[in-house]
């Protein structure tokens, strides 16, 4: 007799993508080409190919032998994503891709060209498992970390589109921000390739400066630490969204495990270690977060903690699907900022891009057709 098959709904283990060139560190490539049985310096041949020209086309590697240009890039440059489609606001200057992983996985970055430079919005995990409820992507768990390679492909595709004009002129991408999906501190060790990878000089990575890099967390301690210890300054953002511990334990969920004050200081640390004046990202929610004294509060433990050191981003909150929370009343927003500046703490507004296009912060999400 045989059993009936057990059907299983849950998502499968997934598979690792396959073993890209942007996942090797400058050794590592050297002994791929041994492994290829090519000579060491093709490696430099073929940096220069994808982090200058970023190409990853054979046709255009001339200085490669026409022998082996269709080997090596079958071997080192496995398509790791394709285009599903791309959404454009701000008049062409915002543009969200959904991609498509090796595995079917969807996930979403988003362009955004300022005068003579664009910023790329880039995701470090599919789906996120920090929960916080005011976050479209926080809503849809967590499907599985993203290699780094995966990371790279997504400043290198968005590098080309900025470079031959498709944001409506021609312009150098000069910053990375990971505020796409994901949390990039649980996926510690693709995202640390992937940034070491943006800063290294070219040809060996993007030559991106690290202060134009951003790495934005809900505040998890340890990796901060580590993070202040690595010896590459780049811009750490914390998305605090509460000054106080009863509040921040229910839009931040992860603050029942490091509290606002241990956050803090380790933001502190992080400006220590580095010398980087450190972001603190606030939405302001409607009659959840915006209030005077909180405003007060959050000054005063910024204060504290001495000056110099910080700077806050307030940002009216981008409504999500389902949530019952919208954005401060722009009077609410002025005083918060007024407060905040009245303790001596700089304050900017950020600006938000994309939000007709569900391309803003916090509203990245893969909805169910798209599956
Ligand atoms: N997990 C990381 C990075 C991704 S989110 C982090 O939380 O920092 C990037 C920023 O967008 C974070 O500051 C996040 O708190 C904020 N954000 C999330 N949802 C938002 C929303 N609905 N409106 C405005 N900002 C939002």
């Amino acid at each position: 007799m045989s059993t009936p098959v057990k059907l299983t709904f849950a998502a499968p283990r997934r598979g690792k993508p396959p073993r890209h060139f942007a996942d090797l560190s400058v050794d590592e490539r050297k002994e791929a080409m041994r492994e290829l049985g090519q000579p060491s310096f093709r490696a430099k041949q073929l940096a220069t190919h994808y982090f200058d020209h970023l190409s990853v086309d054979p046709e255009q590697m001339t200085d490669l032998p026409a022998g082996a240009r269709d080997e090596l890039v079958e071997a080192l440059f496995p398509p790791l994503m394709s285009p599903v489609r791309s959404l454009e606001a701000d008049k062409g200057a915002t543009r969200k891709t959904l991609w498509s992983l090796h595995d079917g996985v969807k996930v979403e970055s988003v362009l955004m060209k300022y005068p003579e430079r664009a910023t790329l919005c880039v995701t470090s995990q599919a789906g996120c498992g920090m929960a916080c409820p005011f976050c479209a992507t926080g809503q849809m768990g967590l499907t599985r970390n993203l290699s780094a390679a995966e990371i790279i492909e997504q400043v290198r595709l968005a590098a080309r589109s900025a470079r031959d004009g498709e944001l409506g002129e021609e312009v150098r991408l000069s910053n990375v921000v990971f505020m796409g999906m994901g949390e990039p501190l649980a996926n510690y060790k693709a995202v640390l390739t992937a940034v070491r990878t943006l800063v290294a000089p070219e040809p060996e990575g993007f030559g991106l400066s690290a202060r134009h890099v951003t790495v934005s967390t809900v505040g998890l301690v340890p990796a901060i630490d580590k993070l202040a210890k690595e010896g590459i300054p780049v811009t750490l953002a914390v998305s605090l969204h509460a000054p106080d511990d009863e509040l921040r334990d229910e839009l931040v969920p992860i603050n029942t495990r490091w509290k606002v004050d241990e956050v803090l200081d380790a933001a502190r640390r992080y400006f220590d270690a580095t010398g980087r004046r450190v972001s603190i990202e606030y939405a302001l929610i409607r009659d959840m977060n915006d209030h005077a004294h909180r405003a007060d509060l959050l000054g005063e433990k910024l204060m504290e903690r001495g000056t110099g050191w910080v700077h806050v981003n307030p940002i009216p909150l981008n409504p999500t699907p389902g949530s019952k929370w919208t954005a401060s009343d722009p009077a609410v927003e002025d005083e918060f900022v007024r407060r905040l500046r009245a303790h001596g703490v700089p304050t900017t507004i950020r600006d938000t891009r994309g939000s007709d296009i569900d391309g803003a912060c916090g509203q990245l999400a893969i909805t169910e057709e798209d599956k």
